[in-house]
């Protein structure tokens, strides 16, 4: 990890400089973070973990069509990305109340919502990640509203894709961030692209029978068994080898 240039580290993840121009390594660590960075420690192996659900879950998608930063695994914990411009926006897509829309709205954790909704955050730590609407989004300049229907269309995609996949292997996607960026292609045109990670740090994963939380709230709420929680979704995601890397079969469909 040392040979590259670091760009940039960030709470669970470090960038460095790719092998070619317009790439960069993403290299995943093993540390936690929760509430605006109050709380944090050691997750041991979520770094190895989160790269190969993330590798996993982005190449589902770019199978359907969503286009994405991810290039390639290198490593257990590096990963090749295109270089993109990250829209400073963190965009939510909840399927059931939980966490701060819980809170703030006053809904139990656990209802299902009538449909889906789509939140925006403007990622800025100092100022504790505000909600905005899309009004305060083009205002700033932070992204156009052609931007946004991008954003909004593929958010809402992404979201019907992996509810889907999660179902299939028994686990409820309740809810998720998930992060964009601009792409410029020879042409100089640009388009709007999944980036960042999708991981058990930044989705909600419910057991379909037994509602046992499988993601960062286990962290979040000291609940214990966090790193066992984050392998049995690799585990049923078939990307976890059960006795040695030859022994990976694929997702574990339940009936
Ligand atoms: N989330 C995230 N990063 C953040 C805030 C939220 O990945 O900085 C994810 C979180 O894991 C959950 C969803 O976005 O899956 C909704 O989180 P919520 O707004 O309920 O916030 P929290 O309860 O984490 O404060």
């Amino acid at each position: 990890m040392s040979r590259r240039k670091q760009l940039y580290e960030g709470k669970a993840k470090v960038l460095f400089e790719g092998p070619e121009p317009g790439t960069l390594v993403q290299y995943f660590k093993d540390d936690a973070t929760a509430f605006n960075n109050k709380k944090k420690g050691v997750i041991t192996g979520k770094g190895v973990l989160n790269n190969r659900i993330s590798e996993y879950l982005m190449m589902r998608l770019e199978e359907i069509g969503v286009p994405t930063h991810f290039v390639r695994r290198l490593n257990m914990r590096e990963q090749l990305v295109r270089e993109v411009e990250i829209v400073p926006i963190e965009v939510v897509i909840r399927n059931v109340a939980a966490g701060s829309f819980s809170q703030r709205f006053g809904v139990p954790e656990g209802q299902p919502l009538p449909r889906s909704v789509v939140e925006y955050y403007y990622k800025n730590d100092q100022l504790g990640d505000p909600m905005v609407s899309e009004e305060h989004i083009t205002a700033f300049g932070w992204a156009t509203t052609h931007d946004l229907d991008d954003i909004m269309a593929m958010a809402l995609r992404i979201n019907d894709f992996l509810s889907g996949l999660f179902l299939g292997v028994g686990i409820k996607l309740i809810d998720f961030k998930v992060e964009f960026g601009r792409l410029w292609n020879e042409n100089d045109e640009m388009r709007i692209v999944l980036a960042d990670e999708i991981s058990p740090d930044c989705c909600r994963l419910w057991d379909i029978k037994t509602n046992e939380k499988m993601d960062k709230d286990r962290f979040r709420r000291d609940l214990g068994k966090v790193e066992e929680a984050y392998q049995e979704v690799a585990r049923r995601l078939g990307i976890l080898p059960e006795s040695g890397p030859r022994d990976l079969k694929g997702p574990n469909i339940m009936q």
